[in-house]
């Protein structure tokens, strides 16, 4: 039996005697009920469970735990959490599988991402996000208009009827969170026309083909409150996209970009009208002395619910080295208070990342946003450094890759050069080598004065006591029951 199972059938039973079809976390916070998700969120954060409950209901935390993600382990996105990393995986009409979606999953999770989002675009999508929902212990986001792009012959085809029937089948599949770009509106068109690159969102821009053909609003925008009766019986999270993010350094924090921002808060207040859960997006490109104020902006804007960043990438002359440029904007915008940084991967702007480049962007954006949660002060965050760095002066080699966010690839590298077990115990490595070790040649000095390392060490091993090294956490197979969950009535939708 998965961990939710008898959490979400209980409340489910209680809704239902109360005539209540609302299941979102949101829901429950507002009625003052700590759910087991809250506790279990407050326990991984090191946090009160009163605390998480208050954060959500005021909407500056959510919990994205769709009802019918069975596999999910729980976790929490705000500002009062620990900054949380988000990995791209997906396919394209070009290239790969089911099966390398979910070897691209198993690296996310494995490497520390603490959601996902399926951005296939291509194949059977349906079936390649039902198996990456049901081996996912993390939330899973997706971009609806993606699928419903593919179900018409053209973008200019789709139809409100259609795009509504994708984002509820995709719900009642157990998508977590979804990107809806409903901040995109018609009069803001003309504003993107003197930009270098226009609009670079996938859905931004299709968006506006739709619109500029029709002459027509923003169908997500004008559908927003069916989506908001989709989105509460499944409790599935708004990730409102920015569909006029900047794609270059150029565009930042233009009228465009703000004029939509300014829409996405609104929408925030009206989707918190029915309990739902709410992050917003942000960019893109920005230039480092740019960052702070677009965290500003999004704070008074959207009244501070979780800003989910993509990067942002400070500069625009790396294409390969793209996971560098953004984990410097992502570092920056997390410590000003982004909840959740979406990494980019070297191949951003270049091609379909595989599973390598995939744990070359979680890495960057774990470097990241742990810097962010030390740059905030948040409880705990610098313990693990101080660890590492006391392993790394008592030449606890052992520790030392234990306690590294990519622990294989420490571990490679030193042995690159000295692979012999008895390097292990060698009190230098081959960097500076035994003469040149300046950590060595401290000790030496320290022996010369009569201290030991031992109060050092007693030390290192209290420090150790308080760390919890993330463990794996298991890709989950398929729950074999599914849980009751009524089916949408026709009353909610
Ligand atoms: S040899 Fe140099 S790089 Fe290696 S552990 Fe010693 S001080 Fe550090």
């Amino acid at each position: 039996m998965a961990l939710r199972d008898t959490w979400i059938k209980q409340r489910l039973a209680e809704g239902a005697a109360r005539g209540d079809d609302n299941v979102t976390q949101m829901h429950f916070a507002h009625m003052g009920v700590i759910t087991e998700e809250m506790r279990y969120v407050a326990q991984r954060e090191k946090l009160s469970p009163e605390l998480v409950r208050d954060e959500v209901a005021r909407g500056r935390a959510i919990i994205p735990a769709n009802i019918r993600h069975k596999s999910l382990e729980p976790m929490g996105i705000g500002v009062a959490f620990k900054c949380k990393i988000n990995a791209n995986i997906g396919n394209s009409a070009t290239a790969s599988d089911i099966d390398q979606e979910l070897e691209k999953l198993r690296v996310s999770v494995h490497y520390g991402a603490d959601t996902a989002m399926d951005l296939s675009t291509g194949g059977d999508i349906p079936k390649i996000r039902q198996a990456i929902i049901d081996h996912s212990p993390v939330p899973i986001g997706t971009v609806p208009i993606y699928e419903a792009v593919t179900r018409v012959r053209r973008m200019e085809d789709l139809t409100p009827g259609l795009m509504l029937e994708v984002i509820e089948e995709q719900a009642a599949q157990g998508v977590d969170y979804m990107t809806i770009h409903a901040g995109v509106l018609f009069e803001f068109l003309p504003l993107v026309r003197n930009r270098i690159t226009g609009i670079v969102s996938r859905g931004g821009a299709l968006l506006a083909q739709w619109m500029a053909f029709h002459h027509q609003q923003n169908f997500l925008y004008d559908h927003f409150t069916d989506i908001c009766k989709i989105f509460r019986k499944y409790d599935v999270s708004f990730s409102l996209g920015d569909g006029l993010r900047p794609g270059s350094l150029a565009d930042a924090s233009d009228e465009a970009q703000f004029a939509e921002l300014r829409v996405l808060g609104q929408l925030a207040k009206k989707a918190w009208e029915y309990d739902v859960q709410v992050m917003i997006e942000g960019p893109g490109h920005i230039p480092m002395d740019q960052i702070e104020l677009q965290v500003q902006k999004e704070k008074e804007m959207c009244y501070e619910a979780p800003f989910y960043t993509l990067g942002p990438l400070v500069t625009d002359i790396a294409p390969g080295y793209d996971h560098i440029t953004s984990a410097i904007g992502a570092a920056m915008i997390g410590w000003h208070g982004a909840a959740m940084l979406c990494y980019v991967t070297p191949k951003e702007h270049l091609g379909l990342p595989n599973a390598d480049d995939v744990r070359q962007g979680i890495i960057a954006y774990k470097i990241a946003a742990h810097a962010a949660d030390v740059a905030r002060h948040r409880p705990g965050a610098r313990e693990r450094d101080d660890a590492l760095s006391y392993a790394r002066f008592l030449f606890d080699w052992e520790k030392q890759f234990e306690l590294s966010l990519d622990p294989e690839g420490a571990r490679t590298m030193h042995d690159e050069t000295l692979a012999d077990p008895y390097y292990k115990e060698a009190k230098f490595c081959s960097m500076c080598g035994p003469k040149f070790c300046s950590m060595n040649a401290s000790q030496v000095a320290d022996s010369y004065t009569g201290q030991s390392q031992e109060e050092r060490k007693a030390r290192f091993v209290q420090l150790l006591t308080k760390i919890d090294l993330p463990g794996t956490p298991a890709i989950q197979p398929p729950a074999a029951e599914p849980v009751a969950v009524p089916e949408p009535s026709a009353k909610s939708s």
